[in-house]
């Protein structure tokens, strides 16, 4: 059932596409070590180690260093795909283990695979002074803080006023980040196939002054939210494991991303599977 639900997203790439790679490690000597394994396996496989345009990028590490692999080579999405080793605990971006490396690579370089494609959130952050529009695309989420003390913007979906926010601030996911920060703010666990992004509130304020709605939202693909500052135009904004304070913010747009990440799957990797193994064990 659950390798259905991976297939309905997954395309088939025959053997032997694999012609370049690189190899992106959280810089510990353990998941060093196993890149250089990796490196020299797959040059004898003659596959060539290519940092700037690589077929397939391997993650060594955890899911962070899968975030940092995604925003290295975020440019080149639609011709790069990832896979990844976790050299810690079992992770969501990382399912294959260090004991299992040869195992990788020899599917790498000799068998056929699928590549399977998951939302991306688009974040873009316009402003008051004439610069122009920054945009960012996330794998997990973007957070948006004030950039000292309480934030307090208003909130609107599909351009209409929804809420005025007061609070720490409010996290915007993807379906794969669901299962990151998210789930430390009570949000839902999101299934990759449905493209959506999650609104869910960072510590807010309700009282009798202060109403928002309490609840993590769900928008479908095309539903804008937007989000603008009440007085204080400065936001501490995340991507990732990135963050950034803008000044001069006029609005802040969130909506499901044209692109998406394409992972190589050498083999199913269910979703609920993951879950279970990293929540309830
Ligand atoms: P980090 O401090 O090492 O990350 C925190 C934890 O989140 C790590 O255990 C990391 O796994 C895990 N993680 C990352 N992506 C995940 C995903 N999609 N599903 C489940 N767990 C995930 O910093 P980092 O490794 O650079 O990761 C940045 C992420 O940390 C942010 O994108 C955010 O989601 C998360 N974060 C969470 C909180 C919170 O829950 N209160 C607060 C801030 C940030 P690895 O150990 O395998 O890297
Ligand atoms: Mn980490």
């Amino acid at each position: 059932m659950d390798e259905k639900e991976e297939t309905t997203l997954a395309v088939g790439i025959p053997a032997g596409r694999l012609k370049s790679f690189a190899v992106e490690t959280r810089d510990d000597s353990f998941s060093n070590e196993l890149r250089k394994r990796i490196c020299d396996y797959l040059t004898d496989f003659q596959l060539r180690y290519d940092e700037k345009e690589p077929d397939i990028v391997i993650s060594v590490g955890g899911d962070g260093t899968m975030l940092q692999a995604f925003h290295r080579y975020v440019h080149r999405l639609n011709d790069t795909s990832f896979v990844g080793v976790h050299t810690g605990h079992l992770g969501f971006y990382a399912d294959w283990t260090a004991a299992e490396v040869e195992k990788l690579v020899i599917s790498i370089a000799r068998n056929s695979f699928k590549i399977v494609e998951y939302p991306l959130l688009q974040v873009a952050v316009s402003y008051t002074d004439g610069n122009k529009e920054a945009s960012y695309l996330a794998l997990n989420e973007c957070t948006v803080r004030s950039a000292e003390g309480l934030l307090a913007a208003e909130v609107l979906i599909r351009e209409e006023k929804f809420e005025t926010f007061r609070g720490d601030g409010l996290c915007f996911s993807t379906p794969t980040g669901s299962t990151a920060y998210n789930k430390g703010l009570a949000g839902a666990i999101i299934h990759p196939s449905l493209a959506s992004i999650q609104l869910a509130e960072i510590a807010s304020i309700n009282n009798r002054v202060y109403r928002t709605l309490g609840s993590p939202v769900i928008l479908p693909k095309h539903h804008h939210c937007q989000v603008r500052p009440v007085t204080d135009e400065r936001f501490n904004v995340t991507i990732d494991h990135l963050s950034t304070l803008h000044h001069h913010v006029r609005q802040i747009e969130f909506v499901v991303a044209r692109e998406k990440i394409r992972f190589a799957r050498f083999r199913p990797f269910p979703f609920w599977r993951r879950v279970r193994d990293s929540f309830i064990g």
